[in-house]
């Protein structure tokens, strides 16, 4: 069969090895994988000499806050970050829109945003709030590829957050459409609205571990009583990382993910007043940093994602320096690569656990696995060349976030993206697609 297009390397990186290799794609799918060497006669071949060939990035934990917020974010700004970046393949969190996902006619206006805007392909996380249940089955059946909620408010009014009683409504549900349930977990009661002072301190304070560990602990309960697949978005808190392990070890059915701001950054270092550094849960003490890393390492924690979570810059109010009052949120999504490649390869992890963490995981967190996530026949060609050994230091001017305030300025990273393709295609243009179950 004549492939369309050949793309060939010497540090390919497949779901077993890294080796040279030639990428052959017809009708934006791979394939075949050959050796270096087999490519076909007048077929166009694209060499990426010792740069490293990965599949392109697959982020499940993005806000691109459109419709209704769209001055925060949106689909046309974040998904050409997330292309400058090497991902291929990102889905939408349910809250910050208006309206937000939590209703079929909610997830058709989200859908109706995106369509025709979109740099990368995309896809769509619904929404679990107080009494709606009955939306769950039509969403899902719409596309979105699971849902989310939060044990604490969320920020805006338009997304409650849950109690356990109202998650012993829905979870039967989810159970029932064999739904993934995504979780915010931290506990309201455990939160410190008291506390004395606006730094870093007081804030990591009135977020302690143990409003994590005791979320996390029922949520271990209630997907046991359940049986509902639960997954713990953003995990700061390493202290609950032996319970996850042993609920996993048990049967039951919990993953987790971290981000990239936890694996990079310390309280210890936090300058005074930078409230481009404040996250909900809290960006942590090296030790748990630490611990963290070990919770990848053994498999405790699935994947990293960035939860690329933008505002304003006014709302940060970096002016004051206040940290109870800023918005909570950093926005990672084109840099989520160097950051995690950086801290990864210092600890001695490879190019086949970035790739497993930052593309294959998430995939498969998300079912895209059949299609995304793996340089293997069958799937999507989207791939992203990069050059894992030169350096570059985080300037704001060079992000397409809409908004450029970030905890990473000035910071040296290792990892410079080359070349990102969408489906055999190099993106110039929003060709995206929107990715429904
Ligand atoms: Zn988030």
């Amino acid at each position: 069969m004549q492939p369309d297009l050949i793309i060939r390397g010497q540090r390919v990186v497949l779901p077993e090895t890294v080796a040279p290799r030639s990428v052959h794609i017809r009708e934006e799918r791979i394939v075949f994988v050959g050796d270096y060497d087999d490519v076909v006669a007048g077929c166009e071949v694209v060499d990426a000499g010792d740069s490293v060939m990965m599949p392109g990035l697959v982020d499940t934990h993005v806000h691109i806050n459109a419709p209704g917020r769209t001055e925060w974010e949106g689909f046309h700004s974040a998904t050409l970050a997330a292309a400058a970046g090497g991902v291929t393949t990102l889905v939408d969190m349910p809250l910050n829109s208006i309206p937000p996902t939590t209703t079929l006619s909610g997830f058709e206006a989200k859908l109706e945003t995106a369509r025709g805007d979109c740099f990368v392909d995309v896809g769509f996380w619904g929404g679990v709030v107080p009494g709606n249940t009955a939306e769950l089955a039509p969403m899902f059946a719409a596309g979105v590829v699971g849902f989310k909620c939060f044990l604490v408010p969320s920020g805006v009014d338009e997304f409650e957050h849950v109690t356990e009683k109202d998650l012993r409504v829905a979870m039967p549900e989810l159970t029932r459409l064999g739904a993934l349930l995504i979780v915010h977990a931290e506990l309201p009661q455990s939160i410190k609205t008291e506390v004395v002072g606006a730094d870093y301190q007081s804030f990591l304070a009135s977020r302690p571990r143990v409003a994590e560990n005791d979320a996390i602990a029922l949520m271990i309960r209630l997907s046991r009583e359940f049986d509902t697949r639960v997954h713990i978005v953003h995990l700061s808190s390493a202290d609950a990382i032996p319970m996850l392990r042993e609920a996993q070890a048990a049967g039951v059915k919990i993953t987790a993910e971290t981000c990239p701001h936890y694996l990079h950054f310390t309280a210890e270092e936090v300058p005074a007043g930078a409230t481009e550094f404040k996250c909900c849960p809290p960006i942590r003490e090296r030790d748990n940093r630490e611990e963290l890393w070990k919770g990848l390492r053994d498999g405790t924690i699935d994947f990293i994602v960035s939860d690329h979570s933008p505002c304003p810059g006014e709302m940060k109010l970096r002016e004051t320096g206040d940290f109870m009052k800023a918005w909570g949120g950093i926005a990672s999504l084109q840099l989520r690569l160097p950051i995690v490649w950086t801290e990864a390869r210092h600890r001695g992890f490879t190019l086949l656990d970035v790739t497993r963490w930052l593309c294959a995981n998430p995939a498969r967190q998300v079912s895209f696995d059949g299609r995304k996530g793996s340089i293997a026949i069958g799937h999507d060609a989207d791939l992203v060349i990069w050059r894992p050994d030169t350096q570059f230091t985080v300037t704001p001017s060079t992000l397409h976030h809409r908004h450029k305030l970030t905890p990473y300025a000035g910071e040296v990273l290792s990892g410079v993206v080359q070349q990102t393709y969408l489906r055999g295609r190099k993106i110039d243009a929003p060709g995206g697609q929107m990715l429904l179950r």
